[in-house]
């Protein structure tokens, strides 16, 4: 573990006398000095989706090998709502290998079918959220397949934007100039990015 004892020690320190208030603000500022392999070592404890693949926390598995595992939902959108994941604990998609990534939707697709011939749904979503502001409330990847069924009352629509033929061109540049910086995230990015420890679901 790459954050030590002193290091802990250390910022128990800094927070000795502070109120709660003041506990979060210190920690805030700690939380962004902290290395990225620091910070991962801190969500990768109490990772329920590492839990969950170590085995120290059940779960109804229905697919599992050395890479990826999938189980049921506690809390399912509809039966059979499952949650699919790497092994390996990353936060987000786009830091998953591409080996694994593409192993993760082979069996995404699999799992895909198995619900439409087990359980005679009329579709499918598969859904992921890359970021707290996407609606992701775990620090491990997950990836969410939902058979869905005739009136199932889940709603996935949006109101359309109205952007110009100039912003357009735009967009596309900017989206197309930053292709080979994919993998990585820009620091300041990564802040907002980050799910909300507090609205983390068990
Ligand atoms: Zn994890």
């Amino acid at each position: 573990m790459a954050l030590s004892e002193e290091k802990i020690f250390e910022i128990q320190e800094r927070l000795k006398g502070l109120s709660p208030e003041e506990q979060q603000k210190k920690l805030n500022e700690i939380l962004r000095e902290l290395s990225p392999e620091e910070l991962q070592d801190i969500t990768q404890q109490n990772c329920l989706f590492c839990e969950i693949s170590n085995k120290k926390i059940d779960a109804k598995t229905v697919y599992e090998d050395g890479i990826v595992m999938a189980v049921l939902d506690i809390n399912p959108a509809n039966k059979g709502h499952i949650l699919i994941f790497p092994k390996k604990h990353h936060q987000f998609l786009f830091q998953v290998s591409d080996t694994e990534t593409e192993h993760l939707f082979k069996i995404i697709n699999k799992l895909s079918l198995a619900i439409i011939n087990g359980l005679n749904a009329e579709g499918n979503n598969i859904f992921i959220a890359n970021g707290q502001i996407a609606g992701q409330n775990s620090p491990h990847i997950v990836i969410h397949l939902i058979p869905r069924f005739k009136d199932d009352k889940i709603d996935f629509k949006w109101i359309p934007k109205k952007i110009n033929e100039e912003e357009m061109l735009s967009i596309a540049n900017l989206i197309r100039v930053n292709l080979d910086t994919a993998k990585q995230v820009k620091v300041n990015k990564q802040k907002s990015l980050d799910y909300d420890e507090e609205e983390r679901v068990a």
